[in-house]
Formats: C-alpha cells, structure tokens, sequence
C-alpha cells in the first residue's frame, strides 16, 4: 500500500506541485487548503488529489482534520508543512494583527499540525516531516519582521524535532526556496520583484517544480540519513547578497 503524504496548503502554488510530485512518486496525496475552495475543487476534479479545508493555525481543527484524513486513507506517515502567508510592511507601522496572523499560520501550525502525527509516527518507527522555511527566514528582509522572525521559528522547530526523533526513524528537514513564481510573489509590487531578480544570480524565479523535487528526495526511504537539514534552493541569492 501507498504511503500516506499530507501537505498544507497543497491546493496552490508550491503546495500544489508538492501534491503533483509525490502523487507522481506514488504516494497517497491529502492536500489541505484555507478559503480558496473554487481552486481547491478544480484541482481535486483534475488531479483526482483528496482536497480537506481547514485552518492550520487553529489547533482543534488541525486535529480533526487530521483524524479525518486518517480515517479516509490510513496513517499519515509523510507530513509537508508548506501553507504560508504574508502581511508585509515595516515594523514600525505594524499592526499586532499582522503579526499575529502570519505567527500563527506559518509558526502556530508547525505545532498544530505535527503534534497530532508525530506519535503515530514515533509508534510505527518510520516518518518525513518537511517544513517549508524560507530564505527571509535565514537572511532577514526588510517588510517582513513578522514573517522573516516565524520562518526563522520553522527552522529552529525542525532542528530541535529532529533530535527528539531520529532514533525513531523520523526525519525532519527544512526547505528555504528563494523567491518562487506564485500567487504569493505576484502579489509584490512589479518594481521591488525586478529588484530582487536583479539579485538572483541564476536569473529568474523559481519554479514550484523545483522545490517540489526537494520534497520528493526527503519524503523518501532512501533520504534516512538526512535530517535537521535546511536545504536552501534559491538561485544562488543567498549567497550573493
Ligand atoms: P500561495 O499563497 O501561492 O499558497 C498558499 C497556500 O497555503 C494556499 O493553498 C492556501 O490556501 C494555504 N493557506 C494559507 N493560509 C492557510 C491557513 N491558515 N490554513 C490552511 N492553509 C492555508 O503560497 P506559496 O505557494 O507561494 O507558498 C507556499 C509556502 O512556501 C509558504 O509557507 C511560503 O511562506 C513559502 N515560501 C514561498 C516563497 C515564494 O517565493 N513563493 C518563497 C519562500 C517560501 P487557499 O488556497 O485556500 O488560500
């Protein structure tokens, strides 16, 4: 039988060629999605993907969803927590607000969403956790305290976890793509985009694709030994600047 892989936020953008690539790969595939359920339900009809909707920052829904999830396909033994959002703008006219939300649905969830799997996991001696960072996690960025300071969180959370269970055959590694061609990126205004791709050395975005490669080699059997790994995958940027 197939194992079971969940990702957050696999309806759209990177998600949504994570939920490609391991179905590709021959897992089982349950992407989850926020609001955005006319997306959500178009790629359910094209993909044949099972589609849940719930809010990953909200603790009890996570862990229904999750039993849900279980109960429809068996024991979720690959997790990809990837669902993200932004609330730019410089911290002195930040509002509590946006720095709640983004706290809670890109740092909150890696709790919400990996506590209620990971003593499964632990109890069957076999797991992947994928936390989807990103290099403003790793470099800091100007307009995105609250983002920049969550995204860091993740990479701290997947060192620590990793410790707690590698001896238990669960591996957990971080992913920190540079700046990826989504709805996420188009959302930034044209002028301050063409300045950040002026500073990526390969010369253009990235492709969800790639990252989505990523996931595929750390959900894998054969990527054991990797763990606590923060993988960057940004066309050189990080380097560069
Ligand atoms: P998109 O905005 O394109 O998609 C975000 C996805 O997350 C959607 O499926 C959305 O659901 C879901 N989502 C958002 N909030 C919640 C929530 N509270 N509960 C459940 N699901 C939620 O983002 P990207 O694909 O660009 O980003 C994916 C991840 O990669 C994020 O963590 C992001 O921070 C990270 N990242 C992105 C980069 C980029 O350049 N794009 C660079 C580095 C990291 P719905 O469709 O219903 O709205």
């Amino acid at each position: 039988m197939s194992k079971v892989a969940l990702v957050t936020g696999g309806t759209r953008g990177i998600g949504e060629a994570i939920s490609l690539a391991l179905k590709a790969a021959g897992y089982t595939v349950a992407a989850t999605y926020a609001g955005n359920t006319e997306k959500a339900e178009a790629f359910k009809a094209q993909t044949g993907i099972h589609v849940y909707k719930w809010d990953v920052s909200h603790e009890e829904d996570c862990a229904k969803g999750i039993a849900q999830v279980e109960a429809d396909l068996g024991p979720v033994e690959i997790l990809v927590n990837n669902a993200g959002i932004t609330r730019d703008g410089m911290f002195h006219k930040m509002t509590f607000e946006q720095w709640r939300s983004v706290l809670s649905t890109n740092l909150d969830s890696m709790f919400t969403m990996t506590r209620p799997v990971i003593e499964g996991m632990r109890n069957r001696g076999f797991g992947r956790i994928i936390n989807i960072s990103s290099i403003n996690g790793q470099k800091g960025q100007m307009g995105q305290a609250n983002y920049s300071a969550a995204k860091a969180g993740v990479i701290g959370f997947t060192k620590a976890l990793a410790q707690e269970n590698a001896f238990k055959g669960i591996t957990v590694n971080a992913i920190c793509p540079g700046y990826i061609n989504t709805d996420m990126v188009a959302a930034m205004p044209e002028k301050v985009l063409q300045q950040i791709v002026a500073g990526i050395p390969v010369g253009r975005l990235g492709h969800p694709e790639e990252v989505a490669q990523a996931v595929v080699y750390l959900a894998a059997d054969s990527a054991a030994f990797m763990t606590g790994a923060v993988l960057t995958l940004n066309g050189g940027q990080y380097i560069a600047n």
